[in-house]
């Protein structure tokens, strides 16, 4: 939703081009031309992961999953505008960004999803003392509207993990490992009955959302986490996904 007070103390210029944004994208933070700018994840890819295939063999970078973990999606490749605007998500503060943001996802179709509940991944405490909000939240909120889909934060980060940026594939599994945990009353909070139901119905699919997508270690440390407390099916969404170095 637009924030009414975002509205009225921010000039109506594109956060990325800074263009006036004028009529019909006046209640957006990025104009049309940024936006087609952004580069869409295309198939061929692994039907799982979403990631390009290796030319020989298959994809290893799924491989390893848990099972529950069955499909993950990416709108755009995370370069140019596209890493400005996540930026602007994690650090400006700016709710609407994420309305944007949402909008370039909610064209990604994912088999399964249709019934499905939208679960945020969480930030650790600390970050979220500092940053005051959690920017996939945002997301899952803003997809929510837009899929018509119900948001519940199922998982909570027990521990702040370090950035994973400069982290190779195997370390940023070690990085995450224990991170998450379902919320329940051990964690000293009440379970909603929507999300107890969600548990515990098995046909009802789970979308984690995310902002980016590097490896996949993070989603894969959450579904496993969900799979344990009894989920079977866990999709996944992210706006963007990062052109990986090659590690091999
Ligand atoms: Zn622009
Ligand atoms: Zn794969």
């Amino acid at each position: 939703m637009p924030n009414a007070l975002e509205q009225l103390l921010l000039p109506a210029e594109c956060l990325l081009c800074r263009s006036l944004l004028s009529f019909p994208d006046a209640d957006r933070t990025v104009c049309s031309v940024c936006r087609h700018r952004w580069r869409a994840v295309r198939p061929p890819w692994c039907e799982r992961c979403g990631q390009p295939e290796p030319l020989f063999g298959g994809c290893r970078l799924c491989a390893d999953w848990p099972a529950a973990l069955q499909r993950v999606r990416s709108a755009v490749w995370l370069e140019g505008g596209a890493r400005e605007a996540v930026h602007a998500l994690k650090y400006a503060g700016l709710a609407r960004v994420a309305d944007d943001l949402a909008a370039a996802m909610s064209s990604m179709v994912l088999p399964g999803g249709e019934g499905a509940m939208l679960v945020p991944v969480p930030l650790g405490p600390r970050r979220l003392r500092q940053r005051g909000y959690n920017q996939s939240a945002r997301l899952a909120q803003a997809l929510g509207r837009r899929w018509h889909r119900p948001v519940a934060e199922l998982l909570v980060r027990v521990r702040d993990t370090a950035t994973q940026t400069a982290l190779t594939p195997a370390a940023r599994r070690a990085n995450v490992a224990g991170a998450f945990e379902v919320r329940n009353e051990k964690c000293g909070m009440r379970s909603p009955p929507m999300q107890n139901s969600a548990l515990r119905n098995p046909h009802s699919a789970l979308v984690l959302v995310d902002d980016v997508f590097t490896t996949g270690a993070t989603l894969a440390e959450a579904a496993r986490v969900l799979e344990c407390a009894g989920v079977t099916a866990v999709l996944a969404v992210t706006f963007g996904r990062a052109v990986l170095p090659d590690f091999s």
